[in-house]
């Protein structure tokens, strides 16, 4: 939690900060009232109201709710009046003293922001490999090799002991990310759900546990609920179910930060604002001068952004409206930071698609949950968008698309790339066969073992009904075969399910990679060819063009 130390000192240095210029913030305040009073025009009016506006927004952020408070009476009174002269003696006197209580409120010490920020999940975590270690606790020694056989498809490291005892030791020395646990050992009738218990109850670790049994009855299933089992499944194992549970157990991939662009004038807010929301492990960009966002937004595509209303350049409302006219920036949720609590700046902002409206000073707590509530629902709506619904891979226009970017982007960097289209044979057999939910189920795996196997730079979609579609950036098509069939013979040897039946799958291949002044058609229509000639020649097979 080093970490979050460091950003809470950053929070005091920014206070610190904001402290230290405050005396001359006043002083230019109390310069501009006394201007204000002995000028005829308006010049200094208007500053006055800017700096008064200027100390709503952030006083209160840095320590000093009360001048906020302040500050927006102050703001009011000097609305009251167009010109200096309007200016009643009474507003006039309640200005004078609004300003003597500010000065007065500003010699005090800022209260101290006592904010650790919940982190996002996994934005701590070391390593994503760790996800992979499964112990399977099983005396049946077949159905344990079995098991760790079927795994090792799925790319899962797998250790198997016989009886708890070896198990526990192993666990002492390494963590596995999950068990798999038979009830009825040899050491008793409940003896899976008694170790868990017992390691459960003893050690500060929790070690999600699927439980697999031969029984179906309450007491054994009670057990495993009480061990905190994670699933109770029965034998004979049915491996889609298991890998199913396995996969939700241990892919809790460590999610990619949000990434948040904060647009505001004021440099130290911003800089404040950033620091909350990357201490609970979002990425964050901040900008204050307007003229560079168009660039900012297309480099680093945020999720959300975070826009003060008033800036010297232009209103963040025109900036919205800039934004919502480029399509590719379309759904990006725009919250408006701003000290306007009139409601019709409030609905004029809604209407220009904005997504939430917060008031300065914004707690940070307010802050961090607006922002990534619509920061998770944007990437959310945009991976129905992007993705396919039954294997979650990139959909057919995503990976198009994909491949127009990463095929320009290698010819720009004068780097190798593959490309390969899978498809599995003789699928409708298996639809016949045994059922569409079945062919369903074989096209799942498919995906599934595609992404446990491939490198985290390689880019997979589903292409069509049984089509498979892989980018390999920066891969030769030597590396790129060994690869696929890899993929191809590992598939070979799963055992696919359907109630009591069991069957084999294969799949085929076809890659070609890029070659000098390469454009998407030639790519994919070579990949085609080789996966007809892969097809031709018999099946359960890759082929190279
Ligand atoms: P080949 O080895 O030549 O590829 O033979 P094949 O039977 O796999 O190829 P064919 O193109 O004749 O049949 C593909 C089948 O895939 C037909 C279609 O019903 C099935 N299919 C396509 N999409 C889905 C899907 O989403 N789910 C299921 N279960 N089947 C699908
Ligand atoms: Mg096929
Ligand atoms: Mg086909």
């Amino acid at each position: 939690m080093t970490n979050n130390n460091n950003k809470y000192k950053k929070l005091r240095q920014l206070q610190a900060q904001y402290v230290a210029q405050l005396p001359s913030t006043l002083d230019a305040l109390n310069n501009a009232w006394l201007r204000t009073m002995n000028e005829n025009g308006t010049e200094a009016l208007d500053l006055l109201r800017q700096l008064a506006h200027n100390l709503t927004g952030s006083a209160g952020t840095f320590g000093f709710p009360a001048i906020s408070v302040e500050a927006r009476n102050l703001e009011e009174n000097l609305r009251k009046a167009d010109v200096p002269q309007k200016l009643t003696d009474s507003t006039k006197k309640t200005i004078a003293s609004l300003l003597q209580h500010i000065n007065s409120l500003a010699k005090q010490e800022p209260s101290n922001q006592q904010y650790s920020p919940p982190l996002e999940e996994g934005a701590d975590s070391t390593s994503s490999q760790f996800d992979r270690l499964i112990y399977v606790i099983e005396d049946d020694l077949l159905l344990a090799k079995e098991i760790a056989s079927q795994l090792g498809y799925f790319n899962y490291e797998v250790q198997t002991f016989s009886s708890t005892e070896p198990a526990l030791v192993a666990i002492q020395q390494r963590m596995p990310s999950a068990m798999i646990i038979d009830v009825r050992l040899k050491e008793g009738e409940l003896a899976g759900p008694n170790f868990a218990k017992f390691f459960n109850e003893f050690s500060s670790a929790r070690i999600p546990s699927i439980f697999i049994s031969a029984k179906d009855n309450w007491q054994a299933r009670l057990a495993a609920v009480q061990a905190n089992g994670s699933a109770y499944l029965t034998k004979p194992l049915d491996f889609n179910d298991l890998f199913e549970h396995l996969e939700e157990l241990t892919t809790r991939q460590i999610p990619e930060p949000l990434k948040v662009l904060i647009v505001d004038d004021m440099k130290v807010l911003a800089e404040h604002y950033a620091t909350v929301l990357r201490a609970s492990g979002m990425r964050v960009e901040t900008i204050s001068n307007i003229d560079g966002l168009l660039e900012k937004l297309s480099d680093f595509k945020p999720e959300l952004i975070l826009m003060d209303i008033y800036m010297p350049q232009c209103s963040g409302l025109e900036v919205a409206k800039v934004i919502r006219q480029k399509d590719e920036l379309i759904g990006v949720p725009i919250i408006f930071l701003s000290t306007e609590s009139d409601p019709s700046q409030r609905l004029f902002a809604m209407e220009l698609g904005g997504d939430d409206f917060l008031q300065k000073p914004v707690t940070n707590e307010h802050l961090l949950a607006s922002v990534r509530s619509r920061a998770l629902r944007f990437r959310k709506l945009r991976s129905y968008m992007l993705n396919d619904g039954l294997t979650g891979l990139f959909n057919h226009v995503s990976i198009k698309t994909l491949l127009e970017a990463e095929v320009s982007r290698a010819q720009r960097q004068t780097k190798p790339l593959s490309f390969a289209m899978i498809d599995i044979d003789h699928f409708k057999v298996v639809n016949d066969t045994y059922g569409h939910p079945a062919g369903d189920r074989v096209l799942k795996n498919v995906a599934r073992m595609l992404k446990k196997r491939l490198r985290k730079s390689d880019l997979i979609g589903r292409y069509g009904g049984e089509e498979f579609a892989i980018i390999l950036p920066e891969t030769d098509i030597k590396t790129a075969e060994k690869i696929l069939n890899g993929v191809r013979e590992n598939f070979s040897r799963i055992t696919q399910q359907n109630a009591d039946d069991q069957f084999s799958c294969t799949l085929s291949a076809g890659i070609t990679q890029l070659i000098p002044g390469d454009n998407v058609d030639r790519v994919i229509s070579a990949a085609d060819t080789a996966l007809y000639e892969a097809k031709e020649g018999g099946r359960n097979e890759v082929c190279i063009k």
